[in-house]
């Protein structure tokens, strides 16, 4: 009987510093499970360091690890998509963050899931050692977009987990440009199953995702899984049209019945042209939210574009 392959697609940006202690810990998980075909595909998203470097070396050592390097920085999203791309060969795919803030230990577990019956393993956090502003703002999203989504959201889980063959060919055919991993893993379905882990810190470096990215990130969280924010436009729509209506109604009414009709209320129309102004620019920035995803999906362009493979067709 043919060897179960299982393939680790790991996206790579400025690593350096983490590469030798992740491979160290990832040989090890592979030398316990000598009944599986490993191997580790390292996407190198235009990393400014060495890092692939040291991936193309070790595969001269351990032609298990390979390498998938992209021709600039694409983002995360699009390493993922790119390693998911390259796994032809693989049975089961992991997907994982370089830093070790997913620790490799837990794949055996997954893959345990897997080969019970599972097609898609999510690892949930059940604690996560980020502190302070950072951790706010991922509380802060996480119960929003739970709040929002037009489908299922999955708390407590990132990009960490196992997507057997089929729900690996399914996500492939999703050519969708901006990506939210863990919504497009809620939204693909199959049969589900969980592992529990503490999220560490990062081993070494520093985080590559700056805050920035990770606003965007969520964002397209929120706009691509959900038409609520449009939705809450109409609705204020029609709650300022009908207060505008019921105020004029008001004042013709008063008009009519007394003649008194002094030239006051500057401070009312300044209120009323001014928050009128504010709703209408946030319902453009709500359109161009939308929009600008359209323009992005229209054009067509590829996710990413692949400079060289070491170890893989
Ligand atoms: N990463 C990437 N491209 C980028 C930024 C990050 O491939 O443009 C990788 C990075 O090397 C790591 C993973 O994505 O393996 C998660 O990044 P990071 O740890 O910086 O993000 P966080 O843990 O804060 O979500
Ligand atoms: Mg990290």
């Amino acid at each position: 009987m043919k060897q179960p392959a299982v393939a680790l697609v790991i996206p790579v940006f400025n690593e350096e510093p983490v590469l030798p202690e992740l491979i160290r810990r990832l040989t090890a998980v592979f030398d316990g499970q000598p009944a599986i075909a490993w191997s580790a595909i390292l996407v190198n998203d235009g990393s400014r360091d060495r890092s692939a470097a040291l991936i193309a070396e070790h595969h001269g050592r351990d032609p298990r690890f390979k390498l998938v390097e992209l021709s600039r920085n694409f983002g995360f999203q699009a390493a993922l998509a790119a390693g998911l791309e390259a796994a032809t060969a693989a049975d089961a795919v992991v997907t994982m963050d370089a830093d070790l803030q997913d620790p490799p230990e837990l794949i055996p577990e997954m893959v345990a899931k897997w080969q019970a019956g599972a097609e898609v393993v999510r690892a949930v956090r059940k604690t996560r050692e980020e502190t302070g502003l950072r951790r706010a703002a991922f509380d802060l999203f996480h119960k929003l977009f739970g709040a929002l989504s037009d489908y299922p959201v999955e708390p407590n889980s990132g990009t960490y987990g196992l997507l057997a063959r089929p729900a690996v060919d399914a996500f492939n055919q999703l050519t969708e440009r901006n990506r939210f991993f863990p919504g497009l893993r809620a939204w693909v379905g199959f049969v589900r199953a969980e592992v529990f882990y503490d999220r560490k810190e990062r081993a070494a470096g520093e985080a590559q995702q700056t805050f920035s990215r990770l606003v965007r990130y969520a964002s397209d969280g929120v706009f691509s899984f959900s038409y609520l924010p449009l939705r809450a436009l109409t609705y204020a729509g029609i709650f300022v049209g009908t207060c505008g209506f019921l105020l004029g109604l008001y004042y013709i009414i008063k008009r009519l019945v007394d003649i008194e009709t002094a030239p006051t209320g500057f401070t009312t129309l300044a209120a009323l042209v001014l928050f009128l102004g504010g709703v209408q620019l946030i319902g453009i920035g709500v359109l161009g939210e939308y929009l600008g995803r359209v323009y992005d999906e229209v054009k067509r362009r590829p996710n990413y574009i692949v400079r060289r493979r070491v170890g893989l067709e």
